[in-house]
């Protein structure tokens, strides 16, 4: 028999999301990998499935767990990779064991199921068409402000992940690199008891935040940046028409406003000699 490397999907709150397939594949697993191994022998007691080994596999210990486990994989045994909560691999432990799984030509599973991510952006109302998961943005220096101004100018729906004392923070500095009107979604606690859906401005967000301590577990969901304005042709000839009372040449005329409205010189040039 050959070994698999199985990832599987735990619920963000609710039990009652934990998949058959997810129980099924648990319960066949040789060995576990998990973060916790009381919060997932819990899960493991509340479906009924006794692993046999639980390997603890968490940010600090995951780089030296993959020897382990691909041991495990060369004797043919099935590894399951569960987190704390839902899928493994995102912003969570799973992605280095499954390179060097791959890396070392083992079959790689997975059971999907819950994902605060994908959870949160299908209900936030704005486009799901393209999107860009950012994760959490890096917490100070140089590294946060690049990030910052890189979802800022991003075109496309932008996920996130932020702990409850940080989001005021979080909302303010998007605020600043964004501008007050841009549209956020707060989703919190999904699938759980207080779950809540708020939709605003990130002026209206970082407000609220003032108002209200924010508690629990939140993914934001930010709209992606405007569309640069294309300028139109009477846009065009009205700063043709400044530069020419500057004084400017046609030539020079012709390359500012090209420059200054971001369009091709073609067509300006069109538009300065069609009068
Ligand atoms: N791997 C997980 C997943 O697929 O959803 C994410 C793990 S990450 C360490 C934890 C973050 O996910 C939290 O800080 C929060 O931003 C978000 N999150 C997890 N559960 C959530 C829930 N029920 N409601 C809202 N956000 C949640």
């Amino acid at each position: 028999m050959s070994g698999a490397l199985v990832l599987v999907a735990t619920p963000i709150g609710n039990l009652g999301d934990l998949s058959p397939r997810a129980v099924e594949e648990l319960g066949r697993a040789e060995a576990v990998a998990c973060e916790d191994t009381r919060r997932t022998g819990r899960l493991l007691a509340h479906v009924g499935v006794r692993a046999p080994v639980l390997l603890v596999v968490n940010d600090h210990t995951e780089a030296g767990a993959v020897a382990d486990v691909l041991a495990r994989l060369d004797r043919g045994e099935r590894v399951a990779v569960v987190t704390d909560a839902g899928m493994p691999g995102i912003s969570d432990p799973g992605e280095r064991l499954v390179a060097a799984a791959a890396a070392a030509g083992h079959t790689v599973e997975v059971v999907p199921g819950p994902s605060a991510a994908i959870a949160g952006l299908v209900a936030s109302g704005l486009p799901t068409g393209r999107f860009t998961f950012e994760g959490f943005l890096p917490r100070k220096g140089s590294g946060r402000t690049e990030r910052l101004a890189a979802v800022a100018a991003q075109p496309c729906t932008v996920v996130l992940y932020e702990a409850p004392h940080r989001l005021a923070r979080t909302l303010a500095d998007l605020e600043a690199a964004c501008g007050p009107t841009r549209r956020v979604a707060l989703a919190r606690e999904l699938t759980k008891l207080h779950e809540e859906l708020w939709r605003g401005s990130l002026a209206e967000a970082v407000a609220r935040c003032a108002e209200v301590e924010p508690r629990g577990e939140y993914v934001v969901v930010l709209d992606g940046a405007p569309a640069p304005e294309v300028a139109d042709d009477d846009a065009i000839r009205a700063a043709l028409e400044v530069e020419k009372g500057g004084g400017a040449t046609t030539r020079d005329a012709v390359s500012n406003v090209a420059a200054a409205l971001g369009v091709p010189r073609r067509r300006v040039y069109d538009i300065a000699v069609s009068g």
